[in-house]
């Protein structure tokens, strides 16, 4: 059957229908085990694209494993419409933003009618939950529907829930009011979580420290940004910007000039703030000011690298130290034209000399000239200049010790001067710290934002140690895919400080008790993977959602309260109570959790938080397995520039099943997998010729006879499958994936070339093993396979053909490798020698294997001499020191293998396959023991064969050997 896309997207329709008939997927309590898995539910922005078919599509492998091992599998879906981004979107089309527009009229197929609708972010909340939907059905993933909801305050039910999520962190102390630095939009006077920005995620506030410098005309302060305060015994100009327009301002009783924007960021970080009048920046320059630490004067002088966006707008300049400021100084001084301009004298500018602080491993008296000089630096507009910089920075912080010439600080280590004189110059009033974002934020909206202190803001304290140590605890029962993000898990576990959680602007559930403010994105998911258990009643109608009461929830998911009471109080039936807290405890906790890895650092953390501060510690999560990004053609997606495959794009294009198994075999771990539609092209062809070749040996004519080579398919495929479950196990799908494909393929391909007719029951029980395998991969096409292979119940939930390797397995495994190295090595001496006239073959003796095996065992090549005759003892331990070389040599694996096979009889093996082997030479082939007498063995060679390593010998022509 060769597959075409439409055959498949057929077939494919078709056992989506039978399964959801047949209601396959949806799992309610019962006597089995459990595994409850879940995936973040996505953001209802935007069409779900391939990434999340990459996520979701490992873990539906995941769960239809578990399906086939037994297990009561219970894989839900929901929707998140929580937070500002949706409303961020309806904001942009109020405002006509053509970049949103075309976007969507491109990447998304919104028409213009329906664009007019998506002011309202409900309506596109809902739009894009009916497509997702519809994409994750096509996709075949094995849901439960009837759990199916979405977030925030347009489903009371959900809004309960976190409600009464929110009261109990309050009971339990892990919230409390507090002013908090956030990352400020202050277009839509709101907080910009990651989730909420256009450009600058994960960027956070950093600490500048503002070193104030005084006019020595005047009472007025220019105050200067730094992350170096050290770096203040080496100043020798203050740089302005002289096209920006700054201000003087009044600060905290003080005159300041600073840019307009500092001036806004002051008044935002608890600063009294009034502004008296605009100054150029080109108008100061030329005077002097003065520092309060050395006391020095220094002239204020241009230069355009200067960003009124950062910090104060105003720098001071470090030339020794700072790449740029040399920079800006050797372009300065050069520049005549420049100087005039400003009415700067030529002579002033050229005495203005680097002043080295610092000493540093590996650089001499001027690190940033040397670094500009090495690197070829050539002005301050060369992007360059910022790398170069950092290299400084990194290396002065961490190894350099400040001068003579540093005051009390001579002599301190960089890192340790920095936090002293940060602390003297605060407390004499000489500093100001000012928190600043180190790279541009832009907010969905479109607006730069900036750090505002925010007072009486809501916090989760994350930086609470026992909170915390619970954290960890939970953290270390939890099985991690791969291990290797444990570090990061434990690194932001430690990292994390109070997070304000609450928002004013955009969609979600308000707060209980100050409804003014509503619960962020990230915080309203932490622990609703519980509220699956709940959806299921109120979609039913069992319960009503404004029945979600504080006490009920309590009863349900904590087991708290009295029943009889609460029933009676709520009007709840005694026995659906009952029945909810049964399907909470049966279900909880999750078992396995997936998601990106950009989660990690965010919801993944909270999710582990919130679970130890709500739930005992038997309901705490239990697994979770974290992925790469999908890459487009190489590129990385970019949602609002749209650069992205659609989930239901590529499902049409190439079918559901070859959609998810080109996402499966391209990645694993925390490696990036890349979407390429040249490889989902490819893996339809292999998926064709896979189909086809079960198909046709399906067909094929078949005997009774057992030979050799029909227990080896048993065994291979037996093997297969037990490698498949390990990789399964450990959640490596695509190691898997590729066994479940071509290492089924490999071995019928083998098997057949050995055969001129099949094994019935041992091919058909292989067969069935193949198919089975595939069905957590490509169900669909597992599914029809089955059917035409005779089978009516479903693949879905046939049992898992795992079986135990015995003994005879791993040497019939043994035997037939054996044999084919021998055909190999035959092949290769023969191209060598050009062809010849036969081959004989000698199979070592039967004391060599048996000291072999002694060895492999560990004995000492001493006490196997103790038992031999003597004159025997100089043949044996040359023997047995040359094996014991080679043993030390090979590797573990193999020498477990070897001794659990013992003793490979070499030459009923070959004796047994010598026609197979004669046909495969092209040649006549004889085969001796060793220690025949009858051999022959004109050349004496039998002597050097050894176990696994037969002596092969090619007889040129009569006479004339070689
Ligand atoms: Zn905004």
């Amino acid at each position: 059957m060769e597959l075409t896309v439409e055959k498949i997207k057929a077939i494919e329709e078709k056992w989506q229908e039978r399964w959801e008939k047949a209601r396959l997927y949806e799992s309610d309590p019962d006597e089995r085990k459990k595994c409850f898995v879940t995936f973040p539910f996505p953001y209802m922005s935007g069409s779900l694209h391939v990434g999340a078919g990459y996520t979701a599509g490992r873990l539906d492998t995941y769960a239809r494993f578990m399906r086939m091992r037994g297990y009561n599998v219970l894989y839900p879906f929901a929707w998140h419409w929580t937070g500002v981004t949706i409303a961020g979107i309806a904001e942009r089309i109020k405002r006509g933003d053509e970049k949103t527009i075309q976007v969507l009229r491109r990447k998304e197929n919104i028409d213009d009618e329906t664009l007019e609708k998506f002011k309202d972010p409900v309506f596109i909340a809902k739009f894009f939950m009916e497509r997702a939907k519809e994409a994750v059905k096509r996709y075949g993933l094995g849901i439960d529907w009837r759990r199916e909801f979405h977030t925030t305050s347009y489903n009371e039910g959900f809004s309960k829930f976190v409600q009464w999520q929110y009261f109990k962190l309050k009971e339990r102390g892990y919230i409390r009011l507090g002013t908090h630095p956030v990352v400020w939009c202050p277009s839509c006077k709101s907080p910009t979580g990651d989730h909420d920005r256009l450009a600058g995620e994960n960027v956070s506030p950093e600490e500048f420290t503002l070193i104030k410098f005084k006019l020595t005309d005047d009472e007025i302060y220019l105050p200067a940004g730094t992350f170096r305060p050290e770096t203040i015994f080496g100043v020798t100009n203050i740089w302005i910007n002289p096209e920006v327009e700054y201000v003087i301002a009044e600060v905290d009783e003080e005159k300041w000039i600073v840019s307009r924007e500092a001036a806004l960021k002051l008044q935002d970080q608890l600063h009294k703030v009034k502004i008296l009048d605009r100054v150029k920046g080109s108008e100061v320059i030329g005077k002097y000011v003065k520092d309060g630490i050395t006391g020095r004067e220094s002239i204020i002088l241009p230069a355009t690298f200067v960003d009124p966006k950062i910090a104060t707008g105003i720098v001071y300049s470090v030339p020794a130290h700072a790449p740029l400021d040399w920079l800006a100084l050797r372009d300065l001084r050069d520049n005549e034209e420049y100087l005039r301009k400003f009415g700067l004298n030529k002579e002033v500018i050229k005495k203005i000399e680097p002043i080295s602080i610092i000493k540093c491993e590996g650089y001499g008296e001027f690190p940033a000239i040397e670094i500009v000089n090495k690197m070829k630096i050539a002005s301050q507009e060369d992007k360059r200049a910022e790398e170069a910089t950092q290299i400084i920075y990194k290396e002065e912080f961490h190894t350099g010790i400040m001068k003579r010439n540093c005051g009390k600080y001579s002599g301190k280590p960089v890192n340790i001067a920095k936090e002293d004189i940060i602390k003297e110059m605060e407390e004499r009033k000489l500093a100001i710290k000012m928190l600043d974002l180190p790279q541009p934020v832009i907010c969905r909206c479109g607006t730069r934002c900036h750090v505002k202190i925010m007072e009486n803001q809501y916090l989760l304290k994350y930086s609470d140690k026992d909170w915390k140590e619970k954290a960890h605890k939970a953290l270390s029962r939890m099985k991690i895919f791969p291990e290797e993000a444990r570090d990061l898990f434990r690194s932001y576990i430690d990292n994390y400080r109070d997070w304000a959680f609450t928002r004013t602007f955009g969609l979600g559930t308000s707060l209980p008790w100050a409804p003014q403010f509503l619960i962020e994105t990230l915080s309203d998911s932490t622990i609703y993977m519980a509220y699956y258990t709940i959806s299921k009643f109120v979609n039913e109608g069992k319960i009503e959602p404004s029945q979600l009461e504080p006490e009920v929830l309590d009863y349900i998911l904590l087991g708290e309260g009295n029943v009889k009471e609460i029933s009676r109080d709520k009007r709840i039936e005694r026995n659906l109570l009952d029945e909810m807290r049964n399907e909470f405890e049966y279900w909880y906790p999750v078992d396995v959790r997936i998601s990106g890895k950009d989660l990690i650092a965010n919801h993944l953390t909270f999710y582990i938080f919130h679970h130890t501060a709500i739930f005992p510690e038997r309901h705490w999560p239990r697994g979770i397995s974290v992925n790469g990004f999908v890459q487009i053609e190489g590129e990385a997606m970019h949602k609002s520039k749209g650069i992205y495959v659609t989930l239901m794009e590529a499902i049409e294009k190439f079918g559901a099943d070859t959609t998810r198994l080109t996402l499966l075999l391209a990645a694993d771990g925390m490696d990036d997998p890349n979407w390429r539609d040249e490889n989902a092209r490819e893996t339809l062809t292999a998926l064709s010729n896979v189909v086809e070749q079960i198909l046709r040996i399906w067909e094929e004519k078949k005997v009774d006879k057992k030979r050799m080579i029909d227990k080896w398919l048993d065994s291979e495929t037996k093997r297969i499958i037990k490698s498949i479950t390990d990789s399964l196990e450990g959640f490596e799908i695509r190691k898997a994936a590729t066994e479940a494909l071509f290492g089924f393929r490999k071995a019928f391909k083998h098997y057949q070339r050995r055969v001129k007719t099949m094994n019935k029951e041992i091919v058909e029980k292989s067969v069935e093993r193949w198919i089975k395998a595939l069905s957590p991969f490509v169900p669909h096409l597992a599914e029809e396979l089955w059917k035409r292979t005779g089978h009516r119940e479903f693949v879905a939930t046939a049992k898992w053909p795992l079986e135990e390797m015995k003994d005879s397995d791993i040497k019939i495994l043994e035997e037939e490798e054996y044999l084919q190295q021998v055909v190999e090595d035959c092949k290769e001496i023969l191209k060598l020698l050009r062809g010849g006239r036969k081959v004989i073959i000698y199979t070592a003796s039967e004391w060599k294997w048996k000291v072999y095996l002694e060895l492999l065992e560990g004995k000492e090549i001493g006490e196997i001499l103790s038992e031999i005759k003597p004159e025997q003892k100089d043949e044996v331990g040359k023997f047995a020191s040359h094996m014991k070389r080679k043993i030390m040599r090979s590797k573990e694996g193999l020498r477990r293998r070897r001794m659990r096979t013992g003793i490979l009889d070499e030459y009923a093996i070959l004796t047994d396959n010598g026609e197979y082997i004669e046909e495969e030479l092209q040649i006549p082939v004889e085969i001796y023991r060793e220690e025949d007498p009858e051999r022959y063995d004109p050349q004496d060679k039998a002597r050097e064969a050894e176990p696994y390593r037969p002596t092969i010998f090619v007889e040129q022509k009569e006479g004339a050997q070689r």
